[in-house]
């Protein structure tokens, strides 16, 4: 079972490794986009009737704090998430705006303590996938699919796309440079007019790759 105290840990992490990432960006050459790296700790996507379900008719989420991509944000919400054989995760971080989909993204780590097999997909992509029981101070939502773990992404505008000459759905790799340092061969691509140029890892590979200890990040095809 996951404590508490280790997804605040993570949550803390992950808000350090962002200032560090942004940090970094602002050395990037003049006329190219600032590169981010943002490592996401387990959350949860929800839409409005799991929504109403969890927290009551309704409900809304309350803003904890705005995330890099314009619109999205941490909500103060969370729930507890029961996997197979009453393993649970509490305090799972509910992140917002609401989806038309619930969708669950867990670490390797966090699904293995779940005892919980999760296919890597990107977000949306959630035919056949695990279910899980979510609860919230409401009710229970028995949730039949939407569990992934979020395979490695970058958002870009078409801008970035053109500069990088990739399109939506391809892959590229991101550099890790630092004692830890590794390249990770299939970043996803996703482009839309409003995303800013950001790498999203799980906790897991931020761990990997020592994110919080590097100097240097590079994203080629
Ligand atoms: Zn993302």
């Amino acid at each position: 079972m996951a404590s508490p105290a280790h997804l605040d840990r993570a949550v803390v992490e992950g808000v350090v490794r962002q200032l560090v990432m942004e940090r970094l960006a602002a050395l990037t050459r003049p006329g190219e986009s600032a590169l981010a790296v943002h490592a996401s700790a387990r959350h949860m996507h929800v839409s409005r009737s799991d929504l109403d379900q969890l927290f009551g008719p309704g409900y809304e989420l309350t803003v904890d704090r705005t995330l890099y991509q314009e619109g999205n944000f941490a909500a103060r919400e969370t729930v507890t998430l029961i996997g197979p054989r009453s393993r649970l995760i509490s305090n799972l971080r509910i992140l917002g705006p609401l989806r038309s989909r619930t969708q669950v993204e867990l670490a390797f780590t966090d699904a293995v303590s779940l005892g919980l097999e999760v296919p890597i997909r990107l977000s949306g992509d959630l035919d056949g996938t695990p279910g899980a029981v979510l609860m919230g101070p409401h009710g229970i939502v028995e949730l039949k699919e939407g569990v992934i773990r979020a395979a490695m992404h970058v958002h870009m505008s078409r801008g970035d796309a053109a500069h990088y000459g990739v399109r939506q759905g391809d892959e590229m790799k991101l550099r890790v440079g630092g004692d830890a340092g590794l390249t990770f061969g299939r970043v996803r691509v996703r482009v839309a007019d409003d995303f800013r140029l950001d790498v999203h890892m799980d906790t897991d590979e931020a761990n990997a790759c020592g994110l919080h200890l590097t100097k240097e990040i590079e994203l080629f095809k």
